[in-house]
């Protein structure tokens, strides 16, 4: 296929900015041969989690696994319940299944397409044990609630903020909200690796030991193993890379937040919904989701024209064929399922140029008005 002239993503643009210093700091840990758990895995870990607002952070191998981490650090396993949201990427899902507790749904906002704080009380159990919200999209959830509800119910709370690195909730950043924040460190995230990792941030000194164990065959000594724990570790290179980009990540996000402006400027009488970004957040962009009619066809119009678009996510995931056994049916989250026919999401990167913007803009309002002449 021929390279498009505005990708979703163009990680190559990134990188090329930061490419000499990079190669240096790789060169680095190659040189000392500390290739896990290093003096950088340890500094990143510490920049990272104040840029949270948060006290401790604990580098690990991806954002699934991060997840799965905070989980079971929790002491969440069988038997237990967590409430979370079907529109999400299957990682959140797959880390509750993963440490055998069960995932329990809520619909979204219609507006945010994120948790709808106001059906927790439909969905809670005697078995629940925690709130697993997810800030899809850029845009932190309404922590206040969620927070308030986990209070009154005695519920662990962990953040999913793997697309919301820097995005704020009155002010606070995400991440240091819940008992555990989760983030993934993937490459196309706000700020990503040049492979997998991933970190988890807390104010709990206890989580946070307990966590650093877990990721490393639970042990605090070598070859000691107070815990069942597993291989998560955080690698140095990734950690290397991760400690150039961190100092550019405001940036980046505010580089998103411009594009996002000049979209929604010109396309809000456009399409049918733009981005919400609730007076008490600060939306960062890791994906810029409209809804169009004739989604499909649209998405193949903007192709033939070299842009690149993607659904986040096609099929919500109560629906998945692998959470069948969760009881779920077409009509069971109703708003979810509704958004996941319409939602496309637009070329979004810090790299982005005005032009790029401008092609996006002009062949988003060309094909919305032929598709609705055609219908
Ligand atoms: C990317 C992502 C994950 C998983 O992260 P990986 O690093 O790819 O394992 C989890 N949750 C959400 C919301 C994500 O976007």
């Amino acid at each position: 296929m021929p390279s498009l002239k505005v990708p979703l993503v163009d990680l190559r643009a990134q990188y090329m900015t930061l490419k000499g210093e990079i190669l240096r700091a790789f060169e680095e840990v190659l040189d000392s041969m500390q290739l896990f758990l290093g003096p950088r895995t340890q500094a990143f870990e510490e920049q990272f989690a104040a840029f949270c607002g948060c006290r401790y952070g604990v580098g690990n191998s991806s954002g699934t696994e991060a997840l799965a981490l905070a989980l079971r650090a929790c002491d969440i396993g069988p038997g237990d319940e967590v409430i979370t949201v079907s529109n999400t990427f299957i990682a959140t899902v797959e880390a509750i299944a993963q440490v055998g507790a069960t995932p329990v749904f809520v619909d979204v906002d219609p507006e945010t397409y994120l948790m709808d704080w106001r059906q927790l009380e439909r969905v809670v159990t005697p078995r629940t044990r925690a709130l697993l919200p997810v800030h899809l999209y850029g845009h932190a959830v309404e922590m206040g609630p969620v927070m308030e509800f986990a209070r009154s119910h005695n519920l662990r709370v962990i953040e999913d903020a793997s697309q919301a690195h820097g995005a704020t909730y009155q002010g606070q950043r995400v991440g240091s909200f819940g008992d555990i924040a989760c983030f993934s460190l993937y490459f196309s995230k706000n700020i990503g690796a040049f492979g997998e990792a991933g970190i988890c941030t807390t104010n709990d000194a206890e989580l946070a030991a307990k966590m650093r164990m877990l990721r490393d065959h639970g042990s605090r000594v070598k070859y000691h193993h107070d815990l069942i724990g597993g291989n998560w570790r955080m690698d140095e290179l990734q950690a290397a890379a991760l400690l150039v980009k961190l100092p550019h990540l405001e940036r980046w996000n505010e580089a998103r937040q411009v594009h996002a402006r000049a979209y929604t400027e010109q396309l809000r009488d456009v399409v049918e919904a733009v981005p919400v970004e609730r007076p008490w957040g600060t939306h960062v962009f890791c994906y810029y989701v409209v809804q169009v009619p004739q989604r499909d066809r649209f998405r193949e119009a903007l192709e033939q024209e070299g842009i690149g678009t993607n659904i986040h996510y096609p099929i919500p995931i109560h629906l998945q064929p692998c959470c069948a056994r969760y009881g779920y049916q077409r009509g069971s989250l109703p708003v979810t399922e509704a958004a996941a026919e319409r939602i496309v999401s637009l070329p979004m990167y810090p790299e982005l140029t005005p032009e790029q913007r401008q092609m996006v803009i002009d062949a988003v309002k060309r094909n919305v008005s032929l598709l609705a002449a055609q219908a």
